[in-house]
């Protein structure tokens, strides 16, 4: 029994579909925590990085269309990512609901989404670290290739420095995983984030948490904004 089990209040007391938008920096741990929410609150989770992946594997011609402009080495424009998001959150499993990590990334992409939502409770959870334990906690990842295990200098060490527990794989470190790309790609975040926090601060969905403790303690600070938002009595149409 996972230490997600046990409930706190019973999910999703109320009939109106629920979106969960978790923002946060790279290595928040927003996959992290979108797995237990959507166990929790039975609504699937949706990652744009696995659907972008999905969608290029398949060859769909959504990705077909991602594909050139990848291949040109261009970003892939914000309609093409928003084509893709709406027609997943369309399948039959969404109806209820659904948790997105990964979108939005610019503000016209929320407002979008925001176009979309007829009769929806939105909680978007902020989850807040500090830069500096970001960087912390990514520069002492180790991931073995042998086995996939991950494991991590200083909040989980392996037995053995150097080797995976497992299969005693010596570790690979992540190419990219260099103090100025970190900081760059935080450098990157925080601009890209600011304007999409704003807007859902004003719109009086946004809930910030402190995503630097322990996983059980965000999730249950996660789940209690979350309860405490649906316990309001407004839904998001009736409210904006
Ligand atoms: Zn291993």
């Amino acid at each position: 029994m996972s230490f997600f089990s046990h409930s706190f209040v019973p999910a999703n007391p109320i009939d109106q579909p629920l979106v969960v938008i978790l923002l946060g920096p790279p290595g928040s741990g927003k996959g992290t925590h979108a797995k237990p929410l959507s166990e929790h609150f039975s609504i699937p989770h949706i990652s744009t990085g696995d659907l972008f992946r999905a969608h290029l594997e398949k060859k769909t011609p959504l990705g077909d269309q991602v594909q050139r402009y990848l291949d040109q080495g261009a970003l892939v424009p914000d309609d093409l990512v928003i084509d893709m998001l709406f027609s997943r959150i369309a399948e039959k499993d969404c109806k209820k609901g659904y948790i997105l990590d990964g979108f939005p990334r610019s503000l016209y992409q929320a407002e979008r989404l925001l176009s979309k939502m007829h009769d929806t409770k939105l909680a978007v959870i902020h989850l807040s670290v500090e830069d500096a334990v970001i960087t912390e906690r990514i520069l002492g990842r180790l991931l073995c290739k042998g086995c996939q295990t991950s494991f991590h200098e200083i909040f989980c060490p392996p037995k053995i420095c150097g080797v995976c527990d497992h299969c005693s794989t010596p570790f690979v470190k992540r190419s990219d995983d260099t103090k100025t790309i970190i900081n760059k790609r935080l450098q990157a975040y925080h601009q890209e984030i600011a304007p999409i926090v704003s807007f859902y601060t004003k719109k009086g969905c946004l809930f910030t948490i402190d995503a630097s403790g322990k996983k059980e303690e965000i999730f249950h600070d996660t789940i209690q904004e979350i309860n405490q938002h649906l316990a309001k009595e407004r839904s998001f149409s009736e409210a904006y």
